[in-house]
């Protein structure tokens, strides 16, 4: 009890400097947009036209503009540039969209539409993207929680859980530097989720490769291509690949694409060609000039990486340092990404970020890293420091940590 009082009174400390700290969502600092602002200075109205001459102002383009097309098959890893396609902005409306098709008009692979099954479920990894479960309860797709195992995939679970049910017609995985864990998938995980057997032929997996460019420094994770693993399977319809360049250029207005078959893009190119009449080319045109191709727009991430890394750096001593040994918590140490997972002891997550935002500091709420916000143990905690400055992390972070060892205290008591 007396560490518990003595732990409140320092929490009364904190509360009365009257904090209004955010470390809530993955947004890129206002010092990253910075880098790329040259780059609306790059089409003017006398200079707009694409590499190849051709005018982006009118309709059409449908799948992109061709340099555009290149650089994201180099970005998401295909093989040519029939298994791409730019889309708008934002690759989270891509994913949307793909599931909104499935329900409505069943895939690439069958025609039934997911939306007249009784059930379809899907296979939610987890800790993972809150967005990604949004969609599903959107669309009233069941969710499968599948807690990761040594922040993994615990692919012997998926395994066995897809061939057994034909209703799973789909999972998500954000593959390197994931939100919110920050770590990646192992070979021998992409290895079996491209060679798996799967009850329903139209299973796909959503391989949100969102942070695949996202490196902190030059020690980086390299995953294996599931594409390429899963087309010499014969498996290569399983899989679709998303990203963009939100957290690399502006996060409101890049340029978002997605890969796969060439099978699988027709019947999305089919789709879009109902929904649009064609992308912001002019946006392409931009970005394209700004990059020069995808070593240029790899270059660009390092200088992101200048300014996130210390912010990483301050979280993890904070944590090491007020945390670290004491058999209270345990956090990712990633090399990548927008986030980093703390995980508490169980039962202590809700009470840690109520006890913060008490105190002036914002996470993101406990439970949202789960689907239907049900964090079974009610352990993790999404830390994302990009966004704030560093002396607002340092703040930030005492806090944090005091609240995890009030609430781990107040629940030993
Ligand atoms: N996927 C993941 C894993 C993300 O973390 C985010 C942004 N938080 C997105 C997608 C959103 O991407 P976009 O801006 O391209 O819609």
């Amino acid at each position: 009890m007396a560490e518990v009082a003595t732990l409140q009174g320092l929490y009364e400390e904190a509360k009365a400097k009257n904090l209004a700290l955010d470390m809530t969502r993955g947004k890129p600092g206002s010092e990253q947009l910075d880098l790329t602002l040259p780059m609306l200075d790059l089409v003017t109205s006398s200079d707009y036209k694409t590499a190849a001459g051709a005018d982006p102002r009118n309709y059409g383009g449908l799948d992109g503009i061709p340099e555009a097309k290149e650089l994201f098959k180099e970005f998401l890893e295909v093989s040519s540039t029939d298994e791409v396609i730019v889309g708008g902005n934002s690759s989270l409306t891509l994913m949307h969209d793909t599931v909104a098709r499935c329900m409505s008009h069943g895939t690439a692979s069958s025609s039934t539409p997911w939306g007249k099954l009784e059930k379809v479920k899907f296979l939610c990894p987890s800790p993972g993207y809150d967005r990604h479960f949004a969609i599903c309860e959107h669309f009233g797709i069941e969710m499968i929680t599948v807690e990761n195992v040594n922040n993994d995939l615990d692919i012997a679970k998926i395994e066995e859980l897809v061939a057994a049910d034909d209703s799973i017609k789909g999972m998500w995985v954000v593959p390197k530097y994931g939100n919110p864990t920050g770590t990646s998938v192992a070979d021998e995980v992409v290895d079996r989720l491209a060679k798996m057997n799967t009850a329903a032929n139209d299973f796909r997996i959503f391989w949100d490769n969102a942070y695949t460019v996202h490196h902190l420094s030059d020690d980086v994770d390299v995953i294996k291509n599931l594409f390429e693993v899963a087309k010499a399977e014969g498996n290569e319809d399983r899989v679709f690949i998303f990203g963009s360049t939100s957290k690399i250029t502006f996060a409101g207005s890049g340029m978002a694409g997605m890969g796969g078959s060439v099978k699988n893009m027709d019947w999305m190119r089919s789709h879009l060609n109902i929904s649009t009449i064609g992308p912001d080319k002019i946006n392409q045109v931009r970005h394209m000039r700004f990059f020069g191709d995808f070593a240029g727009l790899q270059q660009h991430m390092v200088k992101h990486a200048e300014l996130i890394k210390p912010k990483f750096e301050v979280v993890i001593s904070i944590l090491e340092e007020k945390l670290g040994g004491r058999g209270l918590a345990s956090w990712t140490n990633p090399k990548g990404g927008y986030f980093i997972s703390l995980d508490t002891n169980q039962g202590c997550a809700k009470r840690v970020v109520a006890l913060a935002a008490e105190a002036g500091v914002k996470l993101t709420a406990a439970g949202a890293t789960f689907p239907y916000k049900n964090d079974p143990r009610d352990t993790n905690i999404r830390l994302a420091p990009t966004l704030p400055s560093i002396d607002e992390i340092k703040q930030a972070m005492e806090i944090v940590c005091l609240c995890v060892e009030l609430a781990d205290a107040e629940k030993n008591a």
